[in-house]
């Protein structure tokens, strides 16, 4: 039976983790990995200890777009996610993005190559990975990925992606950052774009180092013959770094469409909450306002007989308590098979849960409206309520 093991190299002494440095660094023994980067970085700049013999699937994932004959339009159709459809539509800006792939994350790309229906990652709160003991979601996390990993690694060799000159390129790929880790506000390391010279190699080029990316690359890496069309502060740049600005800047563009999305829905809210509050008259709860879209049922016997109760703030289907966040109690499925019975756990949302009736219930981080689509939560809710009941019939 595969056994699935978690090496806590932060907690566990350098002497005891010797025998796992011995296989990560031993040439006869194959490491599969997906995006290696991160791992080969903080393996070699924190350990002295440099990643051998890998292949990377992430890698396999951009390659075997190739073989498996992605069309210009399939190419550009991912390239929207990063940038504008004008940008790598316009014919005087096309050209720039030829060499541009857009890396994918693990879940979407078991989704891509139909490995599996729907993306399976779960969600931890990445900003608290270095603290100790690590919680039991971090801990499922990490062994889940390397199950994920092992799904799609199956997949590929079916599919013949894993050929005899990825474990090189792979090798090329995870050390990327074996100069230096990259900072976080270095844009032109830290993006979701293939860097240049690893899949396509030019031996036998010249060779021009990138001033954004800093690296050492074949001269086809630049647009040399074109430079009249690229702004001066860009010039002898790679073209993987001279599209790094237009997705940064299309990052901020949709971020702040999102907010502004955001705010609009708080308006909403909060109109709905004073609808709600005029109504009731003499409203019990504690509600906030203006400039706030957080209220509270007074209670949810009152709330659901008024005829306008929403997901957002009616009682939820297991009946816990007056007042109480769906979020402290339920989590709604993702299509991921997980069941909806309460865990007790409650999200690591963008709120926090509110456990009486003298704290506001905030709508805005309610998973409803961020994470599923209408029909998978009406779908949810009818599996929940056979779970457990409808209070409100
Ligand atoms: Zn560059």
């Amino acid at each position: 039976m595969d056994q699935n093991f978690l090496f806590d190299i932060l907690a566990l002494p350098n002497s005891s983790l010797q025998p796992l440095f011995d296989i990560l660094t031993n040439p006869d023994i194959r490491k599969i990995l997906y995006d290696g980067r991160m791992d080969f970085c903080a393996l070699y700049h924190g350990f002295g200890v440099k990643l051998v013999n890998v292949i990377d699937l992430q890698l396999a994932d951009v390659k075997s777009r190739h073989v498996r004959g992605e069309t210009h339009e399939k190419q550009s159709q991912r390239q929207r996610r990063c940038f504008s459809f004008k940008q790598i539509n316009d014919p005087r800006n096309a050209y720039k993005y030829d060499d541009v792939h857009v890396l994918q994350g693990l879940g979407p790309c078991l989704v891509d190559h139909q490995c599996m229906s729907t993306s399976p990652k779960k969600h931890v709160d990445h900003e608290t990975w270095k603290e100790r003991p690590l919680s039991p979601q971090h801990l499922q996390y990490a062994a889940h990925d390397v199950v994920l990993i092992d799904i799609l690694h199956s997949c590929f060799l079916q599919d013949g992606y894993i050929d005899s000159e990825l474990p090189s390129q792979s090798q090329l790929y995870v050390s990327l950052w074996s100069d230096a880790p990259p900072h976080p506000d270095d844009i032109f390391r830290s993006h979701p774009l293939l860097p240049l010279d690893i899949l396509k190699t030019n031996p036998s080029s010249p060779k021009l180092t990138c001033p954004g990316c800093a690296r050492l690359l074949s001269l086809p890496c630049f647009p040399v013959r074109v430079k009249q069309s690229i702004p001066a502060h860009l010039a002898n740049h790679c073209w993987v770094c001279l599209a790094v600005p237009q997705w940064l800047y299309m990052m901020r563009v949709r971020k702040e469409q999102r907010e502004r999305q955001k705010a609009i829905r708080e308006n909403e809210n909060m109109r709905r909450g004073e609808a709600t509050a005029a109504l009731f008259g003499g409203y019990s709860g504690s509600y906030t306002s203006p400039g706030r879209s957080t209220f509270v049922p007074a209670s949810p016997s009152n709330h659901s007989s008024s005829g306008l109760e929403s997901p957002l703030s009616s009682p939820m289907p297991n009946g816990r308590g007056r007042g109480q966040s769906p979020r402290a109690t339920w989590q709604p499925s993702r299509g991921t098979g997980q069941s909806l019975r309460g865990t007790g756990q409650p999200s690591r949302g963008t709120g926090q849960p509110s456990r009486g009736t003298g704290q506001p219930l905030e709508v805005q981080g309610n998973p409803f409206e961020v994470q599923g689509n209408p029909l998978e939560v009406q779908s949810n809710l009818l599996e929940a309520e056979a779970i457990v009941g409808n209070p409100r019939k």
